[in-house]
C-alpha cells in the first residue's frame, strides 16, 4: 500500500487542458507548492502570503488559489520513509498542471542524481524558462540595467546533462574507448572520463517551437538561437539549423531571418514579423553585457543555457531575484533559481525575490495578469524606499534591512494601497 500524505484542498478545482491545447483555469484553482529545503520554508511562507494578498486585492475575493502542499526533498524523506521524490508527488505535479517549488538540496558526488534534473526528466519538462528583466532600485553592476529584458528558453532534457557518462578506468569507459578508437578512429588521452552529448532534432525543435510561440503570443521582436556550432557542428550546429527549420516550416508567416531583414527589408523590421537570428555562445556573453537591448527571446542548448541564465541574471541583481520555470507543453513547475543556501536556513533572512517573481510568472501563465501586475508595480516602490533584505542592503547606502517575512509585510502593505 503506497504511503499517502497528499490532501487536495476542499473548495478548489483542478486546472484542465482543453483539446490538448489550452489551459482552462477556474476561479478557484488548486495549485501545488513544494516548500523546498534550507531557506525554502522561509521564502515559501512569505511568498504564499504575498501571492494570496495580490489575488485577493486584484479580484476582490472573486478568485482564490487553493494551495496543495506536495512533498519533495528532505521533507518528503521524513514523511515517506526516505523517499525524496514520492510517486504521489510526481502524479500530483502532472495532475494539477501548475505548481511552484522552493530549492532542493543536491549532495555533491555519489548519492542520488540532482532532484531538479530528475524532476525535469521524469515529467519531461523540456524547457527551462528564465525571464530576466530589471526592477528599478535593485542594485546592479551595469550602467544601464534597464536595457536587459530577455526570456531565456534553455533545453532541459538532453546535451551533456543526459547523464551518459563513463568514469575514468571503469569497464564501461574502456568499452566505449575501444569502440571510439578502434572502430571510429577517434584519438584522445588514455583513461579519459567520457561524457556523451546527444542533441536531437525532436528535442531542439520542440524547444525552439516553444520559444517562437512565446515570442508571437507576447509580441516580442526577435528569437536568438545561441549555440557553439563553430566547434560542435553536429550537436550545437545542428541545434541552430533545426531552429531555423522550425521557424521556416512552422512559422513562415510570422518570422523572417536576420539575413532577410537586411536583404529584403533594408534593416527595418516589418510589423508583425519576428526576426530569427543566431549567435555563437561565447560572443553572446559579451553582447549581453555590451548591447543587451538587441536581444529579446533566447533559445539555447542545455549547458549554454545553464551558464547564460546565471550570467544574465547577475546583470540585473543576481540570483536572489531571478525567477524560473520548467515546462512541458502544458505542465509547468515554477521555481526559485537559487539553491537552498543552508547557512541561512530558518533565519528568516534571505531575499524572497526569486521565488516571488517565479510566482508572478505563474500568475501570468494562468492568465491572472492583474494580480501579477500588482506585485510588479508594488515591488520597485518598496525598493525605492530602500527597504530590502540583507543581500541588497550590503550593496546599498542607507538601506533599511528587513527579514524575509518583514519584506513580505511591507510589500503586502504597498500592494494593498
Ligand atoms: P545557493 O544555495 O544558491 O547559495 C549560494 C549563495 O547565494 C548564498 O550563500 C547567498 O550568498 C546567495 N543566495 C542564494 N539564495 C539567496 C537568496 N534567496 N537571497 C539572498 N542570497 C541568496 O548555492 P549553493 O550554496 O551552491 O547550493 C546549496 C544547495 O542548493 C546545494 O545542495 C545545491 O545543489 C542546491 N541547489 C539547488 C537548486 C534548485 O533547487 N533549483 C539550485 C542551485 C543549487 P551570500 O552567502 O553571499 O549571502
Amino acid at each position: 500500500m503506497p504511503i499517502k500524505h497528499l490532501k487536495l484542498p476542499e473548495g478548489g478545482t483542478k486546472i484542465s487542458i482543453h483539446n490538448k491545447q489550452q489551459l482552462v483555469v477556474p476561479d478557484n484553482p488548486i495549485l501545488g507548492y513544494i516548500e523546498g529545503d534550507g531557506i525554502g520554508p522561509d521564502i515559501m511562507t512569505a511568498c504564499l502570503r504575498i501571492w494570496d494578498a495580490a489575488v485577493k486585492k486584484a479580484y476582490d475575493g472573486q478568485r482564490q488559489i487553493h494551495w496543495a502542499e506536495l512533498f519533495m526533498g528532505e521533507k518528503a524523506a521524513e514523511k515517506y520513509e526516505g523517499a525524496i521524490f514520492p510517486e504521489e508527488t510526481r502524479e500530483a505535479l502532472q495532475e494539477l498542471v501548475v505548481s511552484i517549488k522552493g530549492p532542493l538540496t543536491t549532495p555533491v558526488g555519489g548519492g542520488f542524481r540532482s532532484l531538479n534534473v530528475t524532476l525535469r526528466q521524469v515529467l519531461d519538462l523540456y524547457a527551462c524558462v528564465r525571464p530576466v528583466r530589471y526592477y528599478s532600485g535593485v542594485p546592479s553592476p551595469l550602467r544601464y540595467p534597464e536595457q536587459v529584458d530577455v526570456i531565456i528558453f534553455r533545453e532541459n532534457t538532453e546535451d551533456v546533462y543526459a547523464g551518459i557518462e563513463y568514469q575514468s578506468g571503469s569497464p564501461e569507459m574502456r568499452k566505449v574507448e575501444r569502440f571510439l578508437k578502434e572502430e571510429m578512429g577517434a584519438t584522445f588521452f588514455e583513461d579519459s572520463g567520457i561524457g556523451i552529448k546527444p542533441i536531437s532534432p525532436f528535442g531542439s525543435k520542440r524547444l525552439v517551437r516553444k520559444a517562437i510561440q512565446y515570442a508571437i503570443d507576447n509580441k516580442r521582436k526577435s528569437v536568438t538561437l545561441v549555440h557553439k556550432g563553430n566547434i560542435m557542428k553536429f550537436t550545437e550546429g545542428a541545434f541552430r539549423n533545426w531552429g531555423y527549420e522550425v521557424a521556416r516550416e512552422e512559422f513562415g508567416e510570422q518570422t523572417i531571418t536576420e539575413e532577410e531583414l537586411y536583404s529584403q527589408y533594408e534593416g527595418k523590421q516589418p510589423e508583425g514579423k519576428i526576426v530569427i537570428k543566431d549567435r555563437i555562445a561565447d560572443i553572446m556573453f559579451q553582447l549581453m553585457l555590451l548591447r543587451p537591448s538587441e536581444f529579446d527571446v533566447i533559445a539555447t542548448t542545455n549547458l549554454n543555457g545553464d551558464y547564460l541564465s546565471d550570467a544574465i541574471a547577475a546583470e540585473v541583481g543576481g540570483m536572489g531575484i531571478a525567477p524560473g520555470a520548467n515546462m512541458s507543453d502544458h505542465v509547468a513547475v515554477f521555481e526559485a533559481t537559487h539553491g537552498t543556501a543552508p547557512k541561512y536556513a530558518n533565519l528568516d533572512k534571505v531575499n524572497p525575490g526569486s521565488l516571488l517573481f517565479s510566482g508572478v510568472n505563474m500568475l501570468e501563465y494562468i492568465g491572472w495578469q492583474e494580480a501579477a501586475d500588482l506585485i510588479t508595480t508594488a515591488y520597485p516602490e518598496v525598493l525605492s524606499k530602500k527597504i530590502v533584505t540583507y543581500d541588497f542592503a550590503r550593496q546599498m547606502e542607507n538601506a533599511t534591512e528587513v527579514s524575509t517575512s518583514g519584506f513580505a509585510d511591507v510589500l503586502i502593505q504597498q500592494l494593498e494601497g
